[in-house]
């Protein structure tokens, strides 16, 4: 295999070297589909650019480089407002195709086949995402609520593999339970697992049904990417875990060995749609407090930019 090293941002395609330190799983704004036809949430632009730009800036300032949005088609993905706060903040924002899970396709989507779902992910990581000119440069795949995949599940799964084997763009899951079936469809359609980042590992609800060292057998990449959503929240959310249970759980998995195969985030949501999302979480829990508390576990500079720059850069560019 070849590396392109070029990735697709909303603001064009880059080599991967520009993309600086990496936040790998988070959302400018994420709903559940039709939340924007409910005026009891309906947000304006003004109101959504207010939340979001001064959290980007921050992230800037603090010396991050790029935003992964794991937001996927049908969850209110609006590739010119990313454009634009790309533009304004000087943040790097990388956008995905494909569904958060199954159960967040459209029937319109959910009703195509995995040929037709193919050609929609070739489409935009290619051509473009609805007339924007920006390319998707991840695939995002996920498990549906109930914890089983479903047949939609796998079918979108069939077609991340097709798409990131035609294209060299890797894929991130929502979700890493019931991983047999996705370790199959990769495996069958071709797909190299290091090009697979298993996501929410560490989530409170997920972690322990999570099988990481089966994934590590097969060679994916695991996604520490909750970090924030904390008991210790005044208001925490159902999936949330002990601030120390998740360190330890992440310290455990650096120790073992695994330190090429993990990827950090902190999954937060700059202006949540449609719900009133979760209270004083942001994506720079990164910077003002997941990165001190590695340090005072005694976890080194080359480490931490091994997280989040060399490994970040290693999965996210393009592979032909
Ligand atoms: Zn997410």
């Amino acid at each position: 295999m070849n590396k392109l090293s070029k990735v697709n941002t909303v603001l064009g395609t880059i080599p991967v070297e520009e993309l600086g330190f990496v936040a790998i799983h988070e959302h400018i704004g994420y709903g559940m589909p039709g939340s924007e036809l409910d005026t009891k949430w309906w947000k304006a632009p003004e109101v959504r650019y207010e939340e979001t730009v001064p959290k980007l800036r921050k992230f800037h300032e603090y010396g991050g480089g790029t935003f992964v949005d794991a937001t996927g088609i049908c969850n209110g993905r609006d590739i010119p407002y990313y454009q634009s706060l790309s533009e304004k903040t000087g943040v790097n924002i990388i956008a995905c195709t494909g569904f958060v899970g199954g159960d967040t396709a459209l029937p319109h989507f959910a009703q195509a086949s995995v040929d037709y779902l193919t050609k929609v992910f070739i489409h935009e990581i290619t051509v473009g995402i609805t007339g924007s000119g920006a390319k998707a440069g991840i695939i995002k795949v996920g498990v549906s609520r109930g914890g089983r995949m479903t047949e939609l599940d796998k079918r979108i799964y069939r077609a991340a593999a097709r798409a990131a084997v035609a294209t060299g763009v890797p894929v991130m899951t929502h979700l890493a339970i019931d991983a047999e079936p996705a370790i199959a469809i990769f495996q069958e359609e071709g797909l190299d697992l290091d090009r697979v980042l298993f996501g929410h590992v560490d989530d409170g609800v997920n972690h322990a049904q999570t099988p990481t060292e089966r994934i590590l057998e097969v060679g994916g990449r695991l996604g520490f990417d909750t970090f924030g959503y904390e008991t210790e929240l005044p208001d925490p959310p159902f999936w949330a875990r002990p601030r120390k249970d998740r360190m330890d759980h992440f310290l455990r998995t650096l120790a073992a060995g695994h330190v090429d195969k993990v990827l950090a985030s902190a999954d937060a949501n700059c202006s949540p749609l449609g719900w009133p999302g979760v209270k004083g979480h942001t994506i720079n829990y990164i910077f003002e407090v997941l990165i001190p508390d590695l340090q005072r576990n005694d976890i080194d500079e080359e480490t931490i930019n091994q997280i989040f720059v060399d490994n970040a850069h290693d999965f996210l560019a393009m592979q032909a």
